[in-house]
């Protein structure tokens, strides 16, 4: 159980999407939350964001207080994967 929610959605197969609703942008930032009514303070979730988005989603968690860092989100290079067998 580990697939992306919405294969048939990807128009860039391997890349990783903007998590904002509706977007197909891929991800350049990445929010790292932190809800602590659910999670240990060192645990970390992340949300993927485009430039878009990066603002909006940001404010979403901000206002909840369970934002914790933004960083720039590096697409995973094809030619060092490794853990894809054909
Ligand atoms: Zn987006």
């Amino acid at each position: 159980m580990t697939g992306p929610p919405d294969p048939s959605a990807s128009s860039a197969p391997g890349a990783v999407l903007c998590s904002a609703r509706d977007c197909r942008e891929p991800a350049l930032w990445a929010l790292r939350w932190n809800n602590p009514k659910l999670h240990p303070p060192e645990r970390r979730k992340t949300w993927t964001a485009c430039d878009l988005h990066r603002q909006s989603l940001a404010d979403h968690l901000d206002r909840r207080s369970f934002l914790r860092e933004v960083e720039p989100f590096e697409q995973p290079a094809r030619l060092e994967r490794q853990d894809e067998a054909d």
